[in-house]
């Protein structure tokens, strides 16, 4: 998840504390990973940038072991974008080290995803909008009716995150596809009881401490995004990881 000057992303963010006293997130209403993803039913995870989706989704993507066969990743960007300027992690680094961490940590997650379940789109990090029709046409050749299709919320808050929310939220309807949307930024701008969530859609789908742990270790396996380099700190704070690894998925159905 790539931060972009011009995105309402400043300063530390919402604290994870204040996130534990909303009111609105409190009276979210669970929903099981069966009735997100029905037996028989594909997953199919679009991600903006390699991290999205397990720091978005890997409670979803983790109830597929087993179900592999059904589970298509969507790669949008390579991500190489996360550090301008930097000389440790340039941008012909990164778009190498990223997709091998992501799919370091699907096989953390006990997924066993090969590249046979990956479609990586390589559009241009922090400038999706500029290809977005591009990318609809690509969803649409890539997308069935009845899958699941579950992308950054189009309205979180980063370029890249709503110009694939966008897309994805325009091919699902065309395909007669099921849309859930994560909102991974959203937890850093938004306030606790922000009337921009959309409450009346939002579920959790509940982590269990095991899930939670292994989500951690599946995050960290983002070394190039949780390590700082020689100029600038990581890319995912403290604060990042704090509300991103909540015993708890936000989703919007
Ligand atoms: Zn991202």
């Amino acid at each position: 998840m790539n931060a972009q000057a011009e995105n309402p992303i400043q300063g530390p963010g919402t604290a994870l504390a204040d996130w534990q006293a909303s009111t609105s997130l409190a009276g979210v209403m669970p929903i099981t990973h069966s009735e997100l993803v029905p037996a028989g039913q594909r997953l199919v995870i679009v991600a903006p940038h390699p991290d999205d989706e397990v720091l978005g989704c890997a409670g979803i993507l983790a109830g597929m072991k087993g179900r592999e066969a059904d589970v298509l990743m969507i790669a949008v960007t390579d991500g190489e974008a996360s550090h301008p300027g930097s000389r440790i992690w340039t941008r012909s680094r990164l778009r190498q080290q990223r997709p091998e961490e992501s799919a370091r940590a699907l096989a953390l997650l006990g997924l066993a995803v090969d590249e046979t379940h990956w479609r990586r789109l390589r559009l241009p990090d922090t400038a999706v909008a500029g290809r977005e029709d591009e990318l609809v046409g690509r969803l649409l050749e890539l997308i069935r009716p009845g899958d699941r299709v579950v992308s950054t919320w189009q309205l979180d808050g980063h370029c890249d995150h709503e110009a694939t929310g966008r897309a994805v939220v325009f091919a699902a309807a065309q395909k007669k596809a099921c849309l859930v949307e994560v909102p991974v930024w959203a937890w850093h701008w938004a306030q606790p009881n922000d009337l921009r969530i959309p409450w009346h859609r939002a579920r959790k789908l509940l982590l269990g401490d095991q899930l939670l742990a292994l989500k951690r270790v599946a995050v960290n396996a983002h070394v190039s995004q949780v390590t700082a380099d020689d100029q600038s700190p990581a890319v995912l704070t403290r604060e990042n990881l704090d509300r991103l690894l909540q015993p708890f998925e936000l989703v919007f159905v």
